[in-house]
């Protein structure tokens, strides 16, 4: 096993390489730098406090579920306690995208405590989930109750088999629709969160943006992550897709391929406006990114990529009149995507409020190459550790 995964990991990262010209297009933003094993005490909480919008709250490491496709390298019972998300809570300000993940959170008594801390902090509460809980109503009922603004459930395509290879060997399937069928009812926001691996569920990727666009009332977005061999990683499989493979298979659905690139380059380049203007940091995204608008459940790119490749080629060029330009022609939209950069959260929630649809390929690249800042840190408590990992979501 550990030598088929080796020989796995080389042939990832040889495919890197071969990518590498396409990876660069949309990760060349992100500086070196990794915080690894920190002690509480040494946490630079101001650093993070600052140039960060969104946290991993890794409350546990036990899950209800036995995947094979699990990043986590082991199960133990080290959790944070409550006095540990208070604590946290207390350091990284407010109106931050605080995402409480595990593991599996759902196995925590107290997930209803540690939401009402996040919320009581002033920051917003989602909750990455397998989703195995989210068939009883009531549990989606009291979530909401309790807070939880947006709900990211781990869904692999529409055939029971699938979850078997690369879940366990019930039938998550069934479950997960249930659970799809409270997050409607009870209106919460979600995100499916799709791992794809070759030759077991790349076929789906249509039929699951059909499935998103037709339920977008409260499916407003998609990650397509690439299966890496990490943690505890055990499929057997030929070869492996990247992102840009993903976008090759969602181009036969008429998703413009370079409007994924372009999307990606727009907001860096309206992150560069932002700051050039003194303004707040925001989100650099890791990933490629299609954003849509759902119109009579049909799919319209919210700004044509026509415009998107004219305004990042003015970017480029330093036409900063061709900006302004771009800003007046669609100034209704130009003002307010400026406008909602400074507010990561309100721009969510008017972007939910359009219909939006954003797909989002996307693969765990750190283990291949690691020492890579993203945006996104995660918080875990590790015996009396809190680890801090690049991951992107
Ligand atoms: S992938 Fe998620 S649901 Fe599956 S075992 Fe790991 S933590 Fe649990």
């Amino acid at each position: 096993m550990k030598t088929r995964t080796t020989t796995y990991a080389s042939r990832v990262s040889q495919k890197i390489k071969t990518d590498s010209k396409f990876f660069k297009s949309y990760m060349t933003d992100f500086k070196n730098e990794i915080l690894q094993n920190q002690k509480l005490s040494q946490v630079d909480w101001n650093d993070l406090k600052k140039n960060h919008t969104t946290f991993l709250l890794n409350v546990t490491k036990n899950c209800n579920s036995n995947c094979k496709i699990c990043y986590a390298k082991d199960r133990n019972n080290d959790e944070m306690t409550l006095k540990d998300v208070k604590f946290v809570m207390s350091r990284l300000g407010k109106g931050k995208k605080i995402v409480i993940t595990g593991g599996e959170p759902t196995t925590r008594q107290d997930l209803s405590k540690i939401i009402k801390q996040v919320k009581d902090s002033g920051n917003h509460a989602y909750l990455y989930t397998n989703g195995l809980r989210l068939s009883d109503r009531e549990y989606v009922q009291d979530l909401k109750k309790s807070g939880i603004e947006f709900i990211i459930l781990s869904f692999d395509g529409f055939k029971p088999d699938t979850y078997k290879k690369l879940r366990s060997n019930q039938d998550h399937l069934t479950t997960k629709l249930h659970a799809l069928k409270n997050l409607k009812q009870e209106a919460m926001k979600t995100q499916l969160s799709y791992t794809v691996v070759q030759g077991i569920n790349e076929k789906e990727l249509g039929k699951t943006v059909d499935f998103a666009v037709k339920n977008n009332d409260f499916i407003k977005s998609i990650t397509f992550t690439c299966a890496t061999p990490i943690g505890r990683f055990d499929v057997e499989i030929d070869d492996f897709l990247t992102p840009k493979d993903i976008i090759e298979i969602l181009s036969e659905k008429g998703i413009r391929k370079e409007y994924f690139t372009e999307t990606k380059k727009f907001y860096d380049n309206m992150g560069k406006i932002l700051s050039r203007m003194g303004r707040k940091k925001i989100d650099r995204k890791l990933s490629p990114e299609a954003v849509y608008e759902i119109k009579e459940g049909k799919m319209e790119e919210i700004i044509k990529l026509e415009d998107l490749t004219q305004f990042n080629k003015d970017f480029e060029n330093k036409k900063f009149l061709g900006i302004l330009g771009f800003t007046w022609k669609y100034k209704r939209l130009g003002f307010e995507l400026i406008k909602s950069r400074l507010d990561l959260v309100r721009f969510e929630k008017r972007m939910a409020r359009k219909n939006v649809l954003n797909i989002f390929p996307t693969m765990i690249v750190t283990p291949i190459k690691s020492k890579r800042r993203v945006d996104t840190i995660e918080i875990m408590k590790k015996k009396d550790d809190f680890l801090q990992c690049a991951t992107p979501i």
